[in-house]
């Protein structure tokens, strides 16, 4: 289906909040693709880490935001230390999960979580999983 592109559609402040808390510039991806070969979770992602630069890029809020990809990313830095551009994309990722998050919008409902599953887990994997993915 084909995406339209134009002064209407691109959200600036988005890729400007991107940028003032990522401190990486999105308009320097080349759209290479190193990151998501060298990303251990791309497999698991809706959006492959190049196209979330892309469409970053375009400040298509709505598609970055919609995608579980910045759930997904594991914050290992692989794709920024291969990154022939240098672009911390681990950065960008976290800034994209901070800003959904600061819309209250959340990954894992806590009470919904199983008492099994609570149960079960180690209480640093539930914490580390609360502190990452909910507000
Ligand atoms: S490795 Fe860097 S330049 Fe290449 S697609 Fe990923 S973010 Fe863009
Ligand atoms: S930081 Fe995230 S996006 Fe980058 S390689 Fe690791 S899991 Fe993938």
């Amino acid at each position: 289906m084909p995406i339209e592109i134009s002064e209407k559609t691109v959200k600036r402040d988005f890729i400007e909040k991107i940028s003032k808390l990522s401190g990486q510039d999105v308009y320097k991806c080349y759209q290479c693709g190193t990151c998501g070969g060298a990303c251990p979770m791309s497999d698991h992602m809706d959006a492959v880490p190049r196209k979330i630069m892309r469409m970053a890029q375009f400040g298509m809020e709505e598609a970055v935001t919609g995608s579980k990809t910045f759930w997904t990313c594991a914050s290992c830095h692989s794709c920024s230390v291969n990154c022939p551009r240098g672009i911390d994309l681990a950065r960008v990722m976290e800034a994209i999960r901070l800003l959904t998050l600061r819309k209250n919008l959340n990954m894992v409902e806590v009470s919904g979580l199983p008492a099994e599953t609570v149960e079960e887990l180690p209480q640093i994997a539930l914490v580390s999983c609360f502190r990452k993915l909910t507000s």
